[in-house]
């Protein structure tokens, strides 16, 4: 059998090992460059790989196509593939196949990597022997040909998920649907919408969907379609006979007549988006009859994920926050409504279609300065020039949190939160975080 794989990054390279292992004759095309790191993965292995170009008499001969989740439907290389009725699948897709493990998928729009990296912390500290797989760390197909693990935690993107024809994880999460990457899905929210849901389209009575019960996209999408799992609610306003939910501060998880509750005093990560991606790990953790004494020592010592909400030093009585992962609107929602003392804002970048209406009134309470930090700043001075009383531009993120220092005072907050993405002056999300957390020490 031919296995073509179009894009050689983590998932590409991934799938390839797995495919090799499994006997498959592998060839990997990626139409850009491939890294260096990866291209000697290949080589050890012996898969043949080309770069900066789709070659296709070699890609069209395929049985069976395994494409990146970064490359669109509307590319011409798969167009030609689905001319030919080559099937085309995902990494998870594939990898599922080789795998008897129990897995438990993530998917929605925010707070996927935080709930999946917690969900994998409780688990691990019941000692279950788990990997976590699928955005974060190393993909779920690499680890599916290294590993022998009983149980997956994996994060799923929209494009994972639009490639799957019979993966069906047993425990399913949806955290919650907003307006994300509208530019692959024919600019329709509800073709989104839609593609989260396949998260659950092969589950069956014995399996479970936990989802945000406050959730318009969800609620509507569940209103209109049939779903063979179990459903399991979370929410941080009404209480469910079966489900996840905050009553007096006190965390609540009953599913299979399990009951689990916590103060939510000790859930160490802050902030009320964090609360429901406890209660969606915590419903996880419920169904595989993790021990509550387990469940709570996790909730509690759980480290926080690198530029989520992540506190970085207190200089003079001011906290520091880097959330640069935070590059949509309804993110920075969250990190504003978290804040608890004046803060200093650095906003700005890649504007992504961005409507800061949503943010107004939590600005107008909260935000004391505004420094934007992009290539092009109009649209946040348009939204926000009226409503702070300190507006100001900088060029480079050494500029931004030296500004931010010149402007906060004991008690405040520094939160970098973008809102947007981060190609215009660096590299990625992570490139920005790790240049404010330097900037911020080197004060
Ligand atoms: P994802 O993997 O879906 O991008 P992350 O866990 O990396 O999500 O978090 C991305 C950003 O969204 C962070 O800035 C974080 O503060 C915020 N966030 C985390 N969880 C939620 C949630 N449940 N709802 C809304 N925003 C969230």
């Amino acid at each position: 059998m031919r296995l073509v794989i179009l894009g050689g990054g983590e998932s590409g390279v991934g799938t390839a090992i797995l495919g090799k292992k499994q006997g498959y004759d592998v060839f990997v095309s990626d139409f850009g460059k491939i890294k260096d790191s990866y291209k000697e993965v290949l080589v050890i292995n012996e898969i043949a790989w080309e770069e900066e170009k789709h070659t296709e008499e070699l890609i069209l001969n395929a049985d069976v196509v395994m494409k990146s989740p970064g490359i669109p439907d509307k590319s011409p290389i798969v167009k030609q593939l689905k001319s030919k009725g080559i099937s085309i699948i995902s990494e998870i897709e594939f990898a599922a196949a080789f795998t008897n493990a129990v897995t438990i998928g993530i998917t929605g729009s925010n707070g996927k990597t935080t709930t999946t990296m917690l969900t994998h912390h409780v688990l691990k500290s019941a000692g279950l022997n788990v990997g976590l797989a699928g955005n974060v760390g190393k993909s779920y197909a690499w680890q599916v040909a290294d590993n022998n693990y009983d149980y997956y935690v994996i994060e799923l993107s929209s494009f994972q998920l639009d490639g799957i024809v019979n993966f069906k994880p047993h425990i399913a999460v949806i955290t919650n649907i907003s307006p994300d990457h509208l530019d692959r899905y024919d600019y329709k929210y509800q073709n989104y919408i839609d593609s989260k849901f396949r998260i659950t389209m092969n589950q069956t009575e014995e399996d479970f969907l936990i989802y945000d019960a406050n959730d318009e996209a969800i609620l509507e999408w569940l209103k209109n379609n049939t779903v063979r799992a179990k459903l399991i609610p979370f929410s941080l306003t009404d209480e469910y006979s079966e489900g996840a939910f905050i009553k007096n501060n006190t965390m609540e998880v009953k599913i299979n007549k399990e009951e689990f509750t916590m103060d939510t005093e000790h859930i160490s990560l802050e902030g009320k988006h964090n609360l429901k991606n406890a209660m969606a790990a915590s419903s996880v953790a419920n169904i595989l009859k993790i021990r509550k004494s387990t469940i709570r020592e996790s909730m509690s010592d759980f480290q926080g994920v690198e530029h989520r909400l992540e506190k970085v030093l207190k200089i003079q009585n001011v906290q520091y926050i880097n959330d640069s992962k935070a590059t949509n609107v309804n993110s920075v929602f969250f990190a504003l409504e978290s804040m608890n003392s004046p803060t200093v804002w650095i906003v700005g970048g890649v504007d992504k279609g961005n409507d800061y209406h949503e943010l107004m009134s939590l600005v107008r309470e909260k935000v004391k300065a505004i420094i934007c930090l992009g290539i092009d700043n109009k649209k946040i001075i348009d939204a926000f020039g009226n409503v702070v009383d300190i507006m100001v531009e900088v060029d480079n993120m050494s500029e931004a949190v030296k500004m931010a220092q010149r402007l906060s005072e004991k008690g405040d907050t520094v939160l970098l939160s973008p809102a947007c993405a981060s190609f215009d002056l660096f590299e990625s999300y992570e490139d920005r975080g790790k240049q404010f957390k330097q900037a911020v020490k080197n004060l």
